[in-house]
């Protein structure tokens, strides 16, 4: 038992700073052309252009919360089309067990923002202090006047590219044109500016100074992803008893690690992949590039670290080949997750093409279920909701269309047509009528089919119409009980 003197012992352990350092090969080489396309698609969305005609924005990509609604070049999605959000994250939830499980946390070494802006800021970092072991000497060496320098033009760079991220992010909730004058002369709304503050600073600070923080206890993704990879997932290895034991290469009995600790000094984790696997390894790569230079300049065989299997180390213990890669890619969970993927993306185009240009809803007022007029005629009253999703005032008609005769009547309108304004939702009231001793007006319930027509404007006219199925409440077996 501990003694009451001892104090126990601390759970928090201080951040080792990581200075990666610079490397070259395949995986770099990747991960250089993925930052640079991701951050190119980020930066540049938001001013690409799409012409919808002259009453709605153009701006291709656009959270337009004034009027709720999404737009993504040709497709516009309306708040009540909220399942095409819900189907795109399900496809983006699948995406990513589909690559986890295939290849492990490839999406935190190559496509998450958390390792693109950190990768960004450490080659701002390894620009104006050097390579790893001038930044490991700036960093013990005591405040002087050329620290101080070279502290203060990095944070000032990334402080800039914090705000660029910052500025980008509100671009594309509003017109990216007008919001950036409006920045500049002073004129933004208070919620741009504050937003962009936010960004700038978890920019800043996450990229800057907490980095592998972020990954190894803030994301919840390493914690879910160990649901996703079995023993036939790809992941970084090293291969133990090929390397083992390390040192010298002079040396007779030493296997074909040199231990010059190239792997580790480049890890943008901080990890030794000799170790065996670990949470904390975004399968990034940058090890494999390292230890193959390695090997190249010693004359070995290269992927003395590589992707490989659980089972292909077993199989390469026994003196086996490793099996395929595509085994590894192609095998009945990670096709499962593609048909999946797959499937819900056709959903999702189909009921793209498929949904109507007009919405309507019709909605019977039941209380009372009907009326009966002073010449014995039987009145229903139903409510009808219309959007207008155009950028522009719309005349509808209605009409209705049944085996029986019913006259129809908009309340507050002469006619049977009405002007919902640009871009919103019109509740109008309509009534319909059963002659007195008509079949409908007899009859329990008839089947009638409501049909809303938009007749679009002089310069952009429409013949678009759709129908919505209900019934007419006639006296039938209650009759004599109403009013
Ligand atoms: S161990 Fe290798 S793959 Fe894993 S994070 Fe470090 S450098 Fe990347
Ligand atoms: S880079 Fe390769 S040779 Fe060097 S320590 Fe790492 S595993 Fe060993």
């Amino acid at each position: 038992m501990q003694s009451p003197d001892v104090p126990p012992p601390s759970l928090y352990a201080a951040r080792e700073p990581i200075f990666p350092r610079r490397v070259k090969g395949t995986f770099r080489s990747l991960k250089w052309a993925l930052m640079g396309l991701m951050l190119a698609i980020y930066y540049v969305t938001p001013w690409l252009r799409w012409d919808r005609g002259p009453s709605l924005p153009d701006q291709a990509v656009l959270v337009d919360l004034a009027h709720r609604r999404f737009f993504f070049f040709m497709i516009e999605i309306w708040p009540y089309e909220f399942y095409f959000v819900a189907g795109l994250l399900i496809m983006a939830g699948l995406g990513l067990f589909l690559f986890t499980s295939a290849a492990g946390r490839v999406w935190c070494g190559y496509a998450c923002p958390q390792t693109v802006w950190t990768d960004l800021y450490i080659l701002v970092e390894r620009w104006i202090e050097g390579d790893r072991n001038a930044r490991l000497r700036l960093h013990r060496q005591a405040w002087d006047l050329e620290k101080a320098r070279k502290r203060l033009l990095k944070w000032a760079v990334w402080l800039l590219i914090g705000l660029a991220t910052g500025g980008a992010w509100v671009f594309y909730f509003t017109d990216a044109p007008t919001l950036a004058a409006n920045l500049i002369q002073g004129t933004a709304h208070p919620v741009a500016y504050t937003t962009m503050a936010i960004l700038t600073a978890t920019t800043f600070v996450f990229g800057g100074f907490a980095r592998e923080q972020i990954c190894i206890y803030a994301c919840p993704w390493p914690r879910i992803q160990a649901a996703m990879v079995d023993e036939d997932t790809l992941t970084i290895g090293y291969r133990d008893w090929r390397g083992e034991p390390r040192g010298k290469a002079s040396v007779e009995g030493h296997g074909d690690c040199i231990d010059c600790m190239a792997c580790v000094n480049v890890c943008p984790m901080g990890i030794d992949i000799r170790d065996g696997q670990q949470m904390a390894c975004i399968t990034c790569g940058l090890c494999i590039d390292a230890c193959n230079d390695v090997m190249a300049k010693i004359d070995k065989p290269l992927n003395l670290i590589s992707y490989m299997a659980l089972t292909d180390e077993v199989r390469e213990r026994a003196g086996a080949a490793p099996k395929s890669i595509w085994s590894h890619v192609f095998r009945p969970r990670t096709m499962l997750y593609a048909v999946l993927w797959a499937g819900i993306g056709v959903a999702l185009v189909a009921a793209l093409f498929l949904r109507a240009s007009i919405d309507v809803n019709v909605t019977p007022l039941r209380n009372p279920l009907f009326v009966t007029l002073s010449d014995g005629a039987i009145r229903n009253t139903y409510e009808l909701r219309l959007r207008n999703k155009h950028g522009e005032d719309r005349w509808f008609t209605f009409a209705a269309t049944s085996d029986a005769a019913f006259g129809l009547a908009l309340e507050g309108a002469a006619g049977l047509k009405v002007l919902v304004p640009a871009n919103e939702t019109k509740t109008q009231r309509l009534f319909v009528t059963a002659a007195a001793g008509s079949s409908a007006a007899q009859a329990a319930r008839t089947d009638l089919r409501f049909w809303v027509q938009d007749l679009g404007t002089q310069a952009n006219p429409s013949n678009d119409r759709v129908h919505y199925d209900s019934v007419f409440n006639g006296r039938g077996d209650i009759e004599g009980k109403a009013e």
